[in-house]
């Protein structure tokens, strides 16, 4: 059956062939094994964590093999589409370090010879297709109504029978030219459909490059191909642009996998060579005894912009998800403390095939191992950059005294234990702030932490001596640990553990209760660096000015 007239009363403004746009958008020319991949969204203006993850493994895979990662935008739904979110989606990709060769780079423009690669600019295009398909008897025009559909609907599930619009269900499958052409003359309004030649007795073959080799019944369902508003569905246009951007691996979520079967068919009635595929999992949360899945409600971390927000280290999102991806990612980074990641090659076969487990634990661990391996002046930078758009105040605060940020940030650095204190940006200033007169000053009495038994009372006493008899400059940390210890001899507390035990009532505490006392009146928190390491850092005349404070509380 051909259908020539009614292609022709259906898409009267179809200008080119098949073979045009065959040879417009000829096989990429590119070495051997690389792979022409995509990120293709749609630009509903929410960005899930799981939009990242599957950017990276996309963006890595070209990259590792010299290919192409492009920006499609899936727009063919243009009631959920959010203005800007174009431009927003680039940003972010870009803020994670993931850039786009080819594809829309920005709302309205982009590069690249594989074009348009907005599907709402690409009508033309899938008209073609759809047209050559209705000519060929390949496809139908379908002219039910969505109540006669959610009737069919309702009728095969009350006499369980599967649902769908196919075979001997499907009304208009053998319409006649005639009929369809007096119904469009009528105004009737119409979809058009795959006339799929599937049989689900038979079963299809198929290697995907994560989950394996699967196999599924051949699809029967004459699925929609052009909606009522005159877009494709996802189904066609995937096929179509996938094809016509010689994608050579589709590299999606697995929410697509039980579409397989359908895309596996549109491949090949469109006479096309089908790509590779690999589903990726989707990222899961432990909530309780069950996994499910990350939600956009009910988890903060589920939204992209979260990650921006509380200040993680781009870095280290994109390290910790490359842990999901692949699960060698921890052994090659303890192997490799100081390589790039990008050195790192990623496996889709070494994925694991279910669940990908989210975790915020783990990823603050990863978060921190890497903030502590970058130097100081790499802290300072990221720091700031962060500062500068959540946190004015420390912005204006760390940049106005940069020397000593960068001391602080470089402390403890150098040795081979480097200390593991923030695990993203928002955490620094509860860390750091009492090297800061403006944010130490506004502390209350009660926030004033005390090693344990001590009073506040008993600390200023300490203090009291301290401050008259130590020595500043003493030159090394041991020096200076010995001089206090002095100190605390005279004033009754004991530098001997077994001695304080053997004897308790003769001291009046140990020696780490005066170096307690110190680190209140410094810092007002009981867990500091290096006591000596930040006197130091704040320098003799803030020091003492401290000490000054704590004994007028
Ligand atoms: N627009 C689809 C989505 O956002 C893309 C899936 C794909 O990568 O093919 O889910």
């Amino acid at each position: 059956m051909s259908f020539e007239k009614l292609a022709e009363k259906i898409f009267p403004k179809v200008e080119y062939s098949i073979e045009y746009y065959m040879e417009k958008y000829p096989k990429r020319n590119l070495k051997e094994g690389a792979k022409v991949v995509r990120y293709a969204p749609s630009p509903t203006g929410f960005q899930h964590i799981g939009g990242v993850f599957a950017a990276l493994i996309n963006e890595r895979l070209a990259s590792q093999s010299e290919g192409v990662f492009y920006l499609r935008i899936e727009d063919t739904d243009q009631k959920r589409e959010v203005p800007g979110a174009i431009d927003d989606t680039i940003a972010t990709m870009h803020h994670f370090g993931l850039d786009f060769n080819e594809g829309m780079t920005g709302q309205e423009t982009s590069k690249g010879e594989y074009g348009p690669y907005r599907q709402s600019q690409r009508a033309e295009i899938y008209n073609t297709f759809a047209k050559d398909l209705l000519i060929k008897g390949l496809a139908y025009p379908d002219f039910c109504t969505p109540e006669e559909l959610a009737e069919l609907r309702e009728k095969q599930i009350a006499n369980k029978i599967t649902p769908g619009y196919y075979g001997e269900y499907a009304k208009f499958r053998n319409i006649t030219e005639e009929e369809a052409l007096e119904r469009i003359e009528r105004g009737e309004q119409y979809i058009i459909r795959l006339k799929s030649p599937g049989n689900p007795e038979n079963r299809v073959d198929f290697h995907d490059l994560i989950k394996g080799d699967i196999s599924f019944p051949e699809n029967n369902q004459d699925v929609v191909l052009i909606k009522g508003d005159g877009l494709p569905t996802y189904h066609f246009a995937h096929a179509i642009d996938d094809f016509l951007m010689r994608t050579t691996d589709v590299i999606r979520g697995e929410e697509w996998l039980s579409s397989l079967p359908i895309h596996v068919q549109l491949f090949e009635v469109l006479g096309f060579e089908a790509p590779r595929y690999a589903h990726i999992p989707t990222i899961m949360k432990q909530d309780g005894g069950s996994k499910r899945k990350l939600s956009k409600r009910k988890d903060a971390e589920a939204a992209v912009s979260y990650y921006k927000e509380v200040g993680y280290p781009t870095v280290t999102v994109i390290e910790y998800l490359l842990n999901i991806v692949n699960s060698t990612f921890e052994e090659w980074r303890a192997e490799n403390p100081t390589a790039d990641y990008h050195e790192f090659e990623v496996q889709l076969e070494k994925m694991s095939k279910s669940g990908a487990l989210f975790d915020l634990v783990k990823l603050n661990d990863v978060s921190k191992d890497r903030i502590a391996a970058m130097k100081a002046d790499d802290v300072y930078a990221n720091y700031i950059a962060w500062a500068k758009e959540y946190d004015e105040e420390m912005y204006t605060l760390v940049t106005s005294n940069e020397t000593m940020a960068k001391e602080i940030f470089n402390i403890d650095k150098e040795g081979p234990k480097p200390r593991k204190d923030y695990a993203k940006w928002d955490e620094v200033q509860d860390k750091i702030f009492y090297f800061f007169d403006e944010l130490f000053d506004r502390e209350t009495v009660e926030q004033i932490e005390l090693p344990k038994g001590l009073t506040i009372e008993v600390a200023k006493e300490i203090i009291n001596t301290y401050k008259d008899e130590f020595n500043f400059n003493a030159g090394s940390q041991e020096a200076w640990f010995e001089d206090l210890k002095e100190i605390g001899i005279r004033l009754g507390y004991c530098a001997n553990r077994k001695e304080f035990k053997a004897n308790p009532d003769q001291f009046k505490g140990m020696i780490s209760d005066v170096a307690g006392a110190v680190r209140s009146a410094l810092a007002h928190r009981n867990n500091t660096p290096d006591l000596y390491t930040i006197m130091q850092i704040m320098g003799e005349e803030k020091v003492r000015s401290r000490f000054e404070k704590f004994l007028g509380i």
